[in-house]
């Protein structure tokens, strides 16, 4: 190999080796859990009037467990002694409900806190998001027979932000889509349900 030759391959060497550098940081940090996010001005959402919590939001996502989580909007719920998406023996006498409600979600995710009035009060009902996998369940009975107050979504901070999302393409409702996010829109810890309180 002559001179010329060396320093031309030796040059589209060295631009390889740092184009593969920057591509791997970028990979390896939308691949962590921890540093995961959307880097760009678009993020997958679930249309929540569409979403009929098939379940498959739950199988479909690239990520395991789902991106998707299930939240329930405190605003619109009732905080109803009997919750269609906490159990579904509903005609159970209501001091019962925690020893004998026969519970919607297998995972014990939808946690239900005494707000006030005794066993015939005010129940809030919160989604413990570390527990969910977005099987669906508690949305499709509260969907179907309550106040639509719980719906799904793709918690940006989660979601790997895929060029072609795979749970929008198995879709049967048609009901994900690319929405459009601000520069200055940064959803990481708005989803956050910690709990604040002591549930029963
Ligand atoms: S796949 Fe579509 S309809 Fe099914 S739970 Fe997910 S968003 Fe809802
Ligand atoms: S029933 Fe399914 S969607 Fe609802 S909280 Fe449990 S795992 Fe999540
Ligand atoms: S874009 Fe990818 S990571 Fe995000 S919800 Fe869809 S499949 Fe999951």
């Amino acid at each position: 190999m002559d001179r010329r030759k060396f320093l031309v391959n030796f040059g589209r060497a060295t631009c390889a080796l740092a184009i593969g550098g920057v591509a791997y940081r970028i990979v390896s940090k939308q691949l962590n859990p921890e540093e995961a996010g959307p880097l760009t001005r678009y993020v997958w959402a679930i249309d929540p009037e569409k979403c009929n919590g098939c379940g498959i939001c739950e199988t479909a996502c690239v990520r395991n467990p789902s991106a998707v989580k299930a939240v329930n909007d405190q605003k619109k719920c009732s905080y109803c002694v009997v919750c269609y998406g906490h159990i579904s023996n509903k005609d159970i006498e209501s001091d019962k409900i925690m020893t004998e409600g026969i519970k919607v979600c297998k995972y014990d995710a939808v946690k239900r806190q005494n707000y006030s009035g005794g066993p015939d009060g005010s129940f809030i009902y919160k989604i413990d998001d570390k527990l969910c996998t977005a099987c669906g369940k508690c949305v499709k009975n509260c969907t179907e027979k309550g106040t639509k107050s719980m719906f799904l979504i793709i918690r940006p901070d989660l979601c790997l932000a895929c060029n072609s999302c795979n749970i929008a393409a198995k879709c049967p409702q048609k009901a994900i889509d690319r929405v459009y996010i601000g520069p200055e829109d940064d959803f990481k810890g708005e989803y956050s349900l910690e709990n604040g309180g002591e549930y029963i």
